[in-house]
């Protein structure tokens, strides 16, 4: 399957280029000149980019911090795993201000965990498993936030359940019973505020689901392991944050 794939990349590929040439040479300088303006043009250099957030790191971290570094140059030993979106604005290193070693992360569309499932969801199977049996994290985080793309998106797949994505729609349906619970409950509010209470219901599916993982309900039993739902506001840059144990702990919000 994947071979064909990449065959047909690598023909969609080869016709543009030949069409290019069949442009004739006045058509095809025009091109070249095109794409040779838009690299010059451009100031963004990723390599560049790089290379000095790695220098920063390396002379404000990593070389203060030597006796950190040496530790964990031996071993890691995370209090927390954490569930967090990919969106580019809520990464919990700088969020909850997270340091390296602290905190094992899973990062995916939404934030979300998906129940047991060894063949369809062995990636994020596979992180908790190590998390919990080999790291042996005492806490499990699940952070939503404010404006999610993914909760948008689960909040708008039509109710027959038709998708349009390749894998979106399919990822984030894992939380469709949050989907279900607001529009049932809150079908009257416009679809932005539906989608600000799905932030969190979806949390909520997720600390359910981690449930569906059996070491994960041993180390409850066992009381070495709590699980925690998050939400960070980026718009009020606040942070709640309330406890699940086979049912659900009062908010604390912070500020
Ligand atoms: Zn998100």
């Amino acid at each position: 399957m994947g071979q064909e794939y990449y065959e047909e990349a690598i023909q969609g590929l080869k016709k543009l280029l030949s069409e290019k040439d069949n442009l004739g040479p006045l058509a095809a300088m025009k091109i070249d000149q095109i794409t040779s303006e838009l690299q010059t043009t451009s100031t963004f250099n990723p390599i560049e980019r790089m290379k000095a957030g790695m220098e920063y790191f390396k002379k404000e971290k990593f070389e203060k911090e030597t006796k950190l570094f040496r530790e964990l140059a031996k071993g890691q030993s995370p209090k927390f795993m954490v569930f967090a979106c990919s969106d580019s604005r809520v990464c919990p290193s700088h969020v909850l201000n997270f340091q390296p070693g602290e905190a094992f992360m899973v990062r995916n569309i939404a934030n979300m965990v998906p129940p047991y499932d060894q063949t369809k969801y062995a990636g994020v199977g596979a992180a908790i498993e190590y998390a919990v049996l080999h790291l042996k994290v005492e806490h499990i985080v699940v952070i939503g936030h404010s404006c999610c793309g993914g909760i948008k998106g689960l909040m708008s797949i039509p109710d027959n359940g038709t998708t349009k994505t390749d894998f979106i729609e399919e990822w984030v349906k894992i939380c469709l019973p949050a989907r279900d619970k607001v529009k049932a409950e809150h079908s009257n509010l416009p679809l932005a505020e539906q989608c600000s209470i799905c932030e969190k219901e979806a949390v909520n599916v997720s600390l359910g689901n981690l449930l569906t993982y059996p070491f994960v309900r041993d180390g409850l039993a066992k009381k070495t392991l709590a699980l925690h739902g998050g939400y960070y506001d980026f718009v009020a840059g606040s942070f709640e944050t309330w406890g699940f144990n086979f049912s659900f702990l009062p908010h604390v919000k912070v500020p």
